[in-house]
C-alpha cells in the first residue's frame, strides 16, 4: 500500500484549507505541483495538474496499491475515484460516471486513458477470453478515434476535436462485457483550413508518411503533407509513421474487415483529391481545372466522373413550386461547395467509424434474468471552455456543452450533500451558489434562448445576415442581466451548415460510403427538407447527454492547465487562477465545508485515530463504535465542531481532524 503523504507535500484535500481563499489554494496547488503531486481531492472530487512530463504514478504497483481500497487511504489519484466508481457500481449496482473536464491541453484524455486502463486491469481476475476481448477493443478504439479526431492545435500537440462519451457494461461479476460511445461536434471545419501552426487531423499525415508505397499509389498520393491543400499547413513527423500502423492494428483488432480498412483510407485519400481540385470561370462558365483529380475520386469512392464534376458544378435548388432544378454554381460557390463535401465526407467517416465500433462492442444476447443487473460506468471526456479572439460557432457550442455540465455539477455536488445529511439524520445547512441556470436558460430556453432566436432568424425568408441575427438577439434579449451585444464575426453561416446543397446522384457500390449514406446518395442535406440547424442538433445532443449523465452517481476530474509553454515546472499564477476560478472550485470546497468538512464511517475513524485516546487504545470497551468516537473526539477537545449521523461522525472544520492526523503522526 502507498504510503500517505506528509504535510511536506502540501494538503490533499482543499477542504483542509485554513481558509477557502484563492490565495491558499493556489499556494497549495503549486507547493503540491512542486513536489509532483500532481492530484488533490475537494472530498471526492479529483483536482489534478497536467504535469507536462512522465510520471512514475500509473504502474503495475500502484494499481495494486488502490485496487479495492477507499479513497482516504492513499494519496489522491485518478485511481482512487476509477476503484471508488467501479465499487459503487459492482457493490451496490449503481450505474456511474466519471466527468473530465479542463480547458484545452489540461490533460483530459490522458486521464480517460488511465481510468479505463485502472478498470481494464482490475477486472477479469481469470482471464475469461471473451472479456478479454472486450477490455482490448474498449482500449484499442482510443487509439482509432485519436487518429481521426485529434488534431495538433497550437494548445494542444494531440488536441480532441470532438467530445467523447463512452459507456462501459458490466456483468454482475463486475467484468466489462461491451460498451457505447456517443461523439458530440466534431470539428470538420479543419479538414479544408487550419489556422497557422496547426494541423489537419492526425489520419491524414499518418496515411502520407505511414502508408505503404502500393497503398499510396494506389490512392493516387504522393508521400508529401505539402502536396495537398489540406495538408500543407502542418508537417508529418516520424510519429504519424508509427501511429499509421498503431491505427492499422488496432482497426483490425476492434474488427473492421479488410474491405471497411482500406475503405476508410479510399474516403481519407478522395477528400486529399478534392482539396486540390480548383475552378476557372471564362465569366459565364466555372469548369473542373484537372479533370485527373476527379477521374481518381470517382475511381476511389466507386462513382461516375461526370456525376462528380456535375456536382462539383451545379447545385440543386427547390423552386417555389416544390420543382427541383440545377443551377450552375459561380466560381467561389464551386470553392465552397466542394469544401463542403470534403467536410462532409470526414464528418460521416468519422461518425461511421464510431457507429461500426459500437456494433462491435454493444452488449449482445444480455438476458437480465441469467445474467443480473447490467451496470455501467460512463466517462466523459469532452472540450472545455474556449474564449479566443475570434469567437466562431464552434466556441459556442462548446461554451454552452460547459456551461450545462457545470449547471449538472453544481446541482449533483449540492443533491449529494443534501442527500447525505439526510440519510444520516443531520439537518443541512444551506449555502448560496451561483446558479448557472440563468445562463444555460439564456442560450437554450423556447422561443427566448439565443439558439431559437437565431433558428428562427435562419429559417425565415429572405437573406439571413449577422446584422439579421444580431439584430434580433439585441431586441429580445437586451434586457437579460447576462447579455451583452456584440458582433460575431462568420457565425450565422455556421449556424445552418448548408454551405453546399450538392447532391451527386449515383449509385455507390463502395460499401462504407453506402452505409455513410443509406438512401445511395452522395448529398450534405436533403433539399426538400429544412433541416434542423446545427445549433438545434447540437443542443438536443448535449440535452440528452445530460440527462445521461443525471441519472448516474457522478465522479469527477477537474484539469487544470499549468502554463501555455507545455513546461513541467512552471505554474502560471494567473492562468490557474482563472481556470480555478470558472471551474468553481473554490464554491466546491465551500459547499463541501458549509455543513461538515470531514465524514468518515464510525469504525474508519476508529481504526485510524483509536491510538491518540486513552480508553479506545488497544481496544475500546463502550456498547458501540459510535460511542468510542465520541471518546475521542472529547478528549481531544471538539465535541462541538461535529455531528454524529446514524453511521458517520460529520467533522465541521478540518482543523479538528489535522490537529488529531498530527497527533497521530508524532506518536
Ligand atoms: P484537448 O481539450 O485539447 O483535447 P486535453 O485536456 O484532452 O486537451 P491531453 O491531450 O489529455 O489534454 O493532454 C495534453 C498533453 O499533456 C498530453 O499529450 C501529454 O503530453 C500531457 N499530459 C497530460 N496529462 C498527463 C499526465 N498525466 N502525465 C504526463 N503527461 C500528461
Ligand atoms: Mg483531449
Amino acid at each position: 500500500m502507498a504510503e500517505l503523504e506528509g504535510l511536506e507535500f502540501g494538503k490533499s484535500d482543499f477542504v483542509l484549507l485554513d481558509e477557502v481563499t484563492m490565495e491558499q489554494f493556489m499556494e497549495n496547488l503549486k507547493l503540491r505541483f512542486e513536489k509532483g503531486r500532481i492530484y488533490t481531492y475537494i472530498g471526492e472530487v479529483v483536482v489534478s495538474v497536467n504535469p507536462y512530463r512522465q510520471m512514475d504514478i500509473y504502474g503495475k504497483d500502484t494499481i495494486d496499491a488502490y485496487r479495492g481500497r477507499e479513497l482516504y487511504e492513499n494519496p489522491p489519484h485518478l485511481y482512487a475515484v476509477s476503484d471508488a466508481a467501479y465499487k459503487a457500481m459492482k457493490r451496490r449496482a449503481k450505474d456511474t460516471c466519471i466527468v473530465i473536464s479542463g480547458e484545452s491541453g489540461a490533460g483530459k484524455t490522458e486521464a480517460s486513458k488511465y481510468i479505463m486502463q485502472y478498470i481494464a486491469a482490475i477486472t477479469n481476475p481469470s482471464q475469461r477470453a471473451e472479456v478479454e476481448s472486450v477490455k482490448n477493443v474498449l482500449l484499442k478504439s482510443n487509439c482509432v478515434l485519436e487518429a481521426f479526431g485529434n488534431a495538433k492545435t497550437n494548445r494542444n500537440d494531440n488536441s480532441s476535436r470532438f467530445g467523447k462519451y463512452m459507456d462501459i457494461n458490466f456483468n454482475f461479476n463486475g467484468d466489462p462485457t461491451g460498451g457505447h460511445i456517443n461523439n458530440y461536434l466534431l470539428e470538420k471545419s479543419r479538414v479544408v483550413q487550419q489556422q497557422d501552426g496547426e494541423r489537419n487531423f492526425h489520419s491524414f499525415y499518418q496515411l502520407l508518411r505511414g502508408g505503404s508505397d502500393e497503398m499510396l499509389e494506389s490512392f493516387h498520393l504522393q508521400n508529401d503533407a505539402a502536396a495537398y491543400i489540406y495538408t500543407r499547413e502542418g508537417a508529418t513527423s516520424n510519429n504519424d509513421r508509427s501511429s499509421h500502423k498503431a491505427v492499422m492494428n488496432a482497426l483490425g483488432v476492434i474488427g473492421f474487415s479488410e474491405e471497411e480498412i482500406s475503405s476508410i483510407y479510399q474516403i481519407l485519400a478522395s477528400i486529399l483529391l478534392l482539396g486540390n481540385i480548383q475552378f476557372e470561370s471564362d465569366g459565364e462558365n466555372v469548369q473542373v481545372l484537372g479533370q485527373e483529380a476527379v477521374k481518381h475520386i470517382s475511381e476511389l469512392t466507386s462513382t461516375d466522373p461526370d456525376s462528380v464534376t456535375k456536382s462539383l458544378l451545379f447545385r440543386t435548388v427547390a423552386t417555389g413550386g416544390g420543382e427541383v432544378i440545377e443551377k450552375g454554381h459561380s466560381e467561389q460557390d464551386a470553392c465552397f461547395g466542394r469544401d463542403a463535401f470534403a467536410k462532409a465526407l470526414y464528418e460521416r467517416l468519422f461518425g461511421w467509424i464510431v457507429s461500426r465500433i459500437n456494433s462491435i462492442i454493444e452488449v449482445k444476447d444480455y438476458n437480465p434474468v441469467l445474467h443480473g443487473k447490467n451496470t455501467v460506468i460512463g466517462v466523459l471526456d469532452i472540450y472545455g471552455f474556449e474564449i479566443f479572439d475570434n469567437n466562431s460557432f464552434e466556441q459556442f457550442c462548446i461554451n454552452y456543452c460547459n456551461e450545462k455540465l457545470q449547471q449538472l455539477f453544481i446541482e449533483l455536488i449540492l443533491q449529494q450533500e443534501q442527500g447525505e445529511y439526510q440519510r444520516e439524520g443531520i439537518t443541512w445547512q444551506h449555502i448560496d451558489y451561483f446558479n448557472n441556470q440563468i445562463i444555460v436558460d439564456l442560450v437554450e430556453q423556447p422561443h427566448k434562448g439565443i439558439i431559437s432566436i437565431l433558428d428562427e432568424a435562419c429559417l425565415s425568408v429572405g437573406k439571413v445576415t449577422d446584422t439579421v441575427c444580431l439584430d434580433s438577439m439585441d431586441t429580445k434579449l437586451s434586457q437579460h442581466p447576462h447579455y451583452t451585444s456584440r458582433k460575431v464575426s462568420s457565425f450565422p453561416s455556421c449556424w445552418t451548415d448548408t454551405s453546399g446543397d450538392n447532391i451527386w446522384k449515383v449509385s455507390l457500390s463502395n460499401p462504407v460510403l453506402k452505409e455513410m449514406w443509406p438512401d445511395g446518395q452522395l448529398s450534405i442535406t436533403e433539399v426538400t427538407k429544412r433541416p434542423l440547424t446545427a445549433a438545434t442538433l447540437f443542443k438536443n445532443s448535449i440535452v440528452a447527454l445530460v440527462d445521461k449523465l443525471a441519472c448516474k452517481e457522478p465522479y469527477y476530474v477537474r484539469c487544470i492547465k499549468p502554463n501555455e509553454m507545455k513546461s513541467p515546472v512552471l505554474l502560471d499564477d494567473a492562468r490557474c487562477q482563472h481556470q480555478v476560478a470558472y471551474l468553481g472550485l473554490l464554491e466546491n470546497v465551500m459547499v463541501r465545508r458549509a455543513g461538515f468538512a470531514y465524514r468518515q464511517p464510525y469504525a474508519r475513524f476508529l481504526q485510524r485515530y483509536k491510538m491518540t485516546c486513552e480508553y479506545t487504545w488497544p481496544n475500546h470497551l463502550m456498547g458501540s463504535d459510535r460511542e468510542a468516537v465520541e471518546a475521542i473526539v472529547t478528549q481531544h477537545g471538539f465535541q462541538d465542531d461535529v455531528a454524529y449521523g446514524h453511521t458517520k461522525l460529520f467533522v465541521r472544520t478540518p482543523r479538528s481532524l489535522f490537529s488529531l492526523e498530527q497527533e497521530r503522526a508524532a506518536l
